[in-house]
């Protein structure tokens, strides 16, 4: 399994792929011998910044030292444009501060994704600008990591009332529908 290294923050981290692992690097690492530690933000330090995103201060500037601590956490209140933009971190307790932060020294608290929107949309994370080969790229590389573990990915209540009505339907009149065999013969003597 490969390993990443983030340049921000220097975290090690761990990457499940869906492909076997030479195909893996030689997709998406080509230049890197197989095994080898690949760069990437780790996920604390990309995922975009929103306003009441929780978040801690991994780096704390030298104007506040003594007012805020490494480690402390707070909740993102303001995102000024950029560049590079600079995000207004209120932290609570008896000495509530709220002060003035880059991204490369701000965490992304895990966990939070059910308390505060994700920005899941093309448009939040510049996907639409992409072009269409790289969005082929790209929606290619989710499937795989969706394939690594078919188990996390929810089947609905409706998915599974229709698979079940299916499956009831097929036990009620197994001779109702065609082996995959006459199906494909079928199929073929059309063309
Ligand atoms: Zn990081």
């Amino acid at each position: 399994m490969p390993f990443g290294r983030c340049p921000v923050c220097g975290a090690i981290y761990h990457m499940s792929t869906g492909l076997p692992i030479e195909e893996w690097y030689r997709r998406y690492y080509p230049q890197i011998p197989v095994l080898a530690e690949v760069p990437g933000e780790c996920f604390r330090c990309w995922v975009p910044l929103r306003l009441g995103h929780r978040v801690s201060a991994h780096a704390v500037p030298a104007e506040l030292t003594g007012r805020v601590a490494v480690g402390a956490e707070g909740v993102v209140t303001g995102i000024e444009p950029g560049p590079p933009p600079a995000y207004l971190v209120e932290f609570g307790g008896a000495r509530a501060v709220t002060a003035q932060f880059r991204r490369d020294e701000l965490w992304y608290l895990v966990g939070q994704m059910g308390t505060s929107p994700m920005p899941v949309s093309m448009k939040a994370f510049g996907l639409d600008k992409l072009s269409a080969d790289e969005r082929l790229a790209l929606l290619e590389e989710i499937w795989d990591s969706l394939a690594a573990n078919p188990e996390a990915v929810p089947v609905t209540d409706a998915q599974k009332g229709d698979l079940q009505r299916r499956l009831d339907a097929y036990r009620d009149d197994p001779k109702a529908g065609s082996p995959w065999e006459d199906v494909k013969a079928r199929l073929q003597g059309r063309k």
